[in-house]
């Protein structure tokens, strides 16, 4: 007899896909927000699925087990609505972070908030010129952070701020409690894409948080290999989007019966061939970064391939999008169209900090690593 596996949050978040697709496709516009996408994730408990399996998760994005399955989590979310993935990848990140960093009654209280559903997010960003936020001995924050994803949504915002009688000191993570619509500002989100991401500046000044709430010590946050090791999560769900460009592209050309062309044909074939090449970059970088490691390795090889991986999978994302324009034609730039949507929301989420560095930190490791380059990710 054969046995049936046990279904596992994978399979949980499979049958939530249609539900997120179908709502992708009327939340193009300022200001949305996937409510009932997250509602779903929430309901399926899947919100808990980022916590360690002893805390009752599934240790996505954090044990080394789950790296494939969460590198799947977050293609598939991608593929289907490519502001959940941003979302999805932010509550992985923030729920990582105080688990790997935080003291045993942070990571309790973090634990307790995710299995009751709440949405986590990590913002870091400033605008540039402004004064840092800071956290103040008396346990007030002031100061904004800009680009939020979930802004008005997200219940516990991961912010880095710095000590404000020492604000050169490398900043301290502060996991700061919401409530919905609090301080947030969207109208600065003009970008051409992902509009459903209610990506926005958030002011929490005046904004009092308890010692519970300080997650891990100054410059936790930044703390290599995991700060930069951790880019392939946005990859995975960047190669997601990928996906779901190259099925529109297929869907057009079986639609208007253009696929036996031979330029056609090529094109295809060379979407097909970026989106696998960044499928399998995103699933090594995946186990890579996120297997176990030596007290004393620095991880400065994981770090290197996750650079390179996230660079291979903006360029295959970019070609793709090249290939899709080239082989839809007008319609792909026309409303309704949802490839027009998709297009949009990957050419904006493909823009992540620093593409330049990640690629001369990864070519500097390859000039200086010992051996043949040949066998340097063996
Ligand atoms: C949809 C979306 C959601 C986001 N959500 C969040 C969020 O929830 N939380 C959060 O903290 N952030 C968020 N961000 C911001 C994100 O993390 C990055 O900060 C942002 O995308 C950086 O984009 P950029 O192109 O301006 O990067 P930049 O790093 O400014 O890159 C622009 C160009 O400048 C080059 N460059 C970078 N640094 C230098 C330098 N020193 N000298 C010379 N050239 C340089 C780069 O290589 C690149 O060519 C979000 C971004 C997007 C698109």
């Amino acid at each position: 007899m054969r046995s049936q596996a046990r279904p596992g949050p994978l399979d949980a978040l499979r049958a939530l896909l249609p539900g997120v697709l179908a709502e992708a496709a009327e939340l193009d516009h300022d200001g949305a927000f996937p409510s009932g996408s997250v509602a779903a994730l929430r309901e399926a408990g899947l919100l808990a699925a980022p916590l360690a399996t002893g805390l009752g998760g599934a240790g996505w994005g954090l044990e080394p087990l789950a790296a494939r399955d969460t590198a799947t989590a977050l293609r598939l979310v991608g593929r289907a609505s490519l502001p959940l993935g941003r979302l999805l990848e932010g509550h992985v990140n923030a729920l990582r972070l105080v688990q790997r960093r935080g003291a045993p009654a942070a990571v309790r209280l973090a634990a307790e908030e995710a299995r009751a559903g709440l949405l986590f997010g990590v913002w870091n960003t400033e605008a540039p010129g402004e004064a840092p936020l800071t956290l103040g001995a008396d346990g007030v924050l002031r100061g904004r952070k800009i680009l939020c994803s979930g802004a008005g949504h997200v219940a516990r915002a991961l912010v880095t701020a710095r000590d404000a009688a020492d604000p050169a000191a490398p900043p301290r993570m502060v996991l700061a409690p919401l409530a919905p619509a609090e301080r947030a500002d969207l109208s600065p989100w003009t970008a051409q894409g992902m509009r459903a991401s209610a990506t926005g500046a958030v002011d929490f000044t005046g904004l009092a948080v308890g010692e519970e709430r300080v997650v891990g010590s100054p410059g936790d946050y930044a703390r290599q290999p995991d700060f930069s090791a951790g880019a392939w999560r946005f990859a995975a769900v960047h190669c997601g989007g990928a996906e779901a460009v190259l099925g529109h592209l297929r869907d057009h050309l079986r639609r208007t019966g253009r696929g036996g062309d031979p330029h056609q044909a090529a094109r295809l074939g060379t979407a097909a061939l970026a989106v696998e090449s960044a499928r399998l970059w995103v699933e090594a970088a995946a186990e890579r970064a996120e297997a176990p490691r030596a007290a004393e390795d620095p991880g400065e090889g994981a770090i290197a391939f996750v650079n390179l991986a996230r660079l291979a999978v903006e360029r295959a994302g970019l070609d793709v999008l090249e290939l899709a324009a080239r082989s839809v034609g007008l319609s792909a730039y026309m409303r309704p169209n949802p490839v027009e949507r998709v297009m949009r929301d990957l050419a904006t989420y493909l823009r992540q900090p620093n593409p330049d560095g990640a690629l001369a930190a990864a070519a500097r490791h390859v000039l200086e690593a010992p051996g043949h380059p040949g066998d340097l990710w063996d």
